[in-house]
């Protein structure tokens, strides 16, 4: 969701924490805000937008010199993007120090808390939850920052990270996180604190990961302050919230600079879109094994049998990841043989489900911090289901609370509309079908067979990825339609949604993705002359009946654009425009349709003027219910 960075150590703490904030801008943006203990004190700054304003503000007033600093891009949940709302925000103890808060996350219980507050004299000046916690925070302070952050996380429910300064302790940061992911970056001679490793990574990758209820207190000074290390000597300890000492294992970043940053493409969607050869080869690496013609998970090995003895699956997810669960919920009853159902997470959660026995819960997540899929997850494994994850970021929250699972290995993905992850997810879970289905019945030649078209397909990707121009080029001609529907059948049916997905999240024209029998059964009155509707008319089982749905279109004036098998001469005589993707066994073919239709949201967004990398309203993980 939105972002935090922190600084302590011996370089100027401002400029760090802006450079941090511009790597975590992707993430949330309504507004910024930095503090830094001076010589003179706490001094905050706030600006309204992106990050830019904020460097500018810094840049003109130049009063923020110090080298324990906090920063925060927000995402509102509570009171609109205002100056005042933005954090930090402050508090003042009773002995008259400054408290400064950053906060990523929602405090359920705020309301009583500010009452209660409010009653001591503290005076709010924004209508966040977030103050709250500045306030408790000094209202309990007596002189260690440390013990006030413990005592004051005891009392609110919610979710979650956060980072405080103290103008009485101007060489410590102390963070915090339940709910809302943090890491700590241990780099020489300073920590950075950050809600995403892409903030810390210019600087270490060797970082500690926070656990819920967990709270950390980084100091560094020069040697006769803190500890005895050196000329600029550093400490850090980790509690729970009920100061229980905690050991941490120090642990190193997989991913380097290079793969956040831009190379050469203007938008990170872009990048991401074409460098989907390469992430699905990385997914596939090590997984294969030709010799046996099975698939290797190490992962998933302590739990093998009972994965292949399990009665049901239950996967759960939101956003683009539920679509890739409901990929995968067609992979397992169809190469697996076992009942399967993707549900969304938040709904799932909240339903009182029937977990029988031998079921398997897994949960679907790119940053494996969604809210609503840790939430979902939480409630399978009370209730007795076996937990599997299937994310991207390692470490994260799902990877650690499931009893097994498999990682994506895309590499970070920067861009919020999901592609490559999207795609990993897809791969994972057909290595996962496939797993158990030779395990249970599927043909060693089948399994062979598949196999054998998986490594095939990162350069059956890079093919349709050569079409992007063509297909710009199509987008063109119905760029000023604002109603579009997706259509498709089989597995091509969730590529449909997600096609729906991506246009609307970062073009913001209305689109829909359905069956595409299900269109006649009501969306077809939508059907007007020149209304854009994309078909998936692959070469499968169901060939003949998509043919069939888009002549039902035609028939009432649509325009048809059509990704169809490469070769398949006869569909050109019922499409206005034609995306290929070479020939691939059905189960295979989400990997490949769905890349047309994400270059062509891309082309949607740029042709309509959108800023790809920052659509309105959107956030890249959501880590709020
Ligand atoms: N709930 C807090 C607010 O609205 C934090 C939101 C966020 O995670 O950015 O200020």
């Amino acid at each position: 969701m939105c972002g935090i960075v922190g600084y302590v150590g011996p370089k100027q703490s401002s400029s760090l924490l802006i450079e941090g904030l511009k790597r975590l801008e992707y993430r949330g943006y309504d507004s910024s805000g930095i503090a830094v203990n001076t010589p003179q004190g706490i001094k905050v700054g706030k600006a309204i937008g992106r990050v830019r304003v904020m460097e500018e503000f810094i840049q003109t007033t130049g009063v923020f010199e110090g080298h324990a600093g906090i920063a925060h891009t927000r995402w509102a949940t509570h009171g609109g993007p205002t100056q005042a709302n933005a954090h930090p925000h402050t508090g003042k103890t009773k002995t008259g120090h400054t408290i400064a808060i950053v906060h990523n996350g929602i405090i359920e219980n705020y309301i009583p808390l500010r009452k209660y507050l409010t009653d001591k004299g503290h005076v709010f000046e924004s209508e966040t939850d977030a103050e709250v916690l500045a306030k408790l925070i000094a209202e309990l302070y007596d002189g260690d920052l440390e013990k006030a952050v413990q005592s004051a996380l005891r009392d609110v429910r919610g979710a979650y990270a956060i980072a405080v300064l103290c103008d009485n302790e101007p060489h410590t940061i102390v963070a915090a996180r339940k709910g809302s992911p943090l890491i700590v970056g241990i780099a020489d001679s300073a920590y950075v604190v950050a809600s995403d490793a892409s903030a810390i990574i210019a600087h270490t990758s060797q970082v500690i990961t926070l656990d819920d209820y967990q709270v950390v207190r980084l100091c560094a000074g020069v040697k006769d302050k803190v500890g005895d290390g050196g000329p600029w000597a550093v400490d850090f300890r980790t509690t729970t919230i009920d100061n229980v000492c905690v050991t941490q294992e120090v642990t190193k970043l997989e991913f380097d600079l290079e793969q956040i940053e831009l190379g050469g493409y203007k938008h990170f969607m872009f990048k991401e879109i074409m460098e989907q050869p390469e992430a699905i080869r990385n997914c596939l690496r090590g997984r294969i094994d030709h010799r046996e013609g099975r698939v290797v998970l190490g992962g998933l090995s302590g739990l093998a049998r009972d994965l292949v003895r399990a009665r049901r699956f239950i996967i759960s997810a939101q956003g683009t990841a539920y679509h890739a669960g409901m990929i995968g919920e067609y992979l397992l009853e169809d190469l697996a043989k076992i009942p399967a159902r993707c549900e969304y997470a938040s709904e799932f959660r909240y339903r009182n489900p029937i977990i029988e026995e031998g079921t398997v819960a897994i949960a679907v997540s790119q940053s494996g911090e969604t809210a609503d899929t840790l939430a979902a997850l939480h409630e399978a494994k009370d209730r007795g289901a076996i937990s599997l994850g299937v994310v991207n970021s390692v470490g994260s929250t799902i990877s650690r609370e499931t009893d097994a699972g498999v990682y994506l290995h895309v590499g970070p993905e920067i861009g919020v509309a999901s592609t490559k992850a999207f795609v990993g997810q897809v791969a994972v879970l057909t290595l996962i079908s496939l797993y158990l289905g030779k395990r249970r019945f599927l043909s060693d030649e089948v399994v062979r067979s598949y196999l054998k078209q998986l490594e095939a397909l990162p350069d059956m990707v890079s093919r349709v990825l050569e079409q992007s121009d063509h297909i710009k080029k199509c987008v063109e001609q119905c760029i000023d339609r604002d109603n579009w529907l997706f259509l498709g059948r089989g597995y091509n049916y969730p590529v449909a949604i997600e096609g729906a997905l991506k246009l609307k999240e970062i073009s913001y024209i209305h689109a829909e993705g359905m069956p595409a029998a299900e269109m006649k059964h009501g969306p077809i009155a939508l059907i007007d002359k020149g209304m854009p509707v994309v078909f998936v008319a692959t070469k499968g089982s169901q060939y003949e009946k998509v043919i069939s749905n888009i002549e039902e279109v035609r028939a009432r004036g649509g325009r048809i654009l059509a990704v169809a098998t490469e070769g398949d001469d006869n569909i050109h005589q019922y499409a206005d425009a034609v995306f290929t993707v070479p020939d691939i066994a059905e189960p295979l073919q989400p990997m490949l349709t769905v890349v047309p239709l994400q270059i062509l949201a891309y082309h949607a967004a740029v042709l309509r003027g959108h800023d790809v990398d920052k659509p309105r309203n959107l956030a890249k993980s959501v880590t709020v219910e």
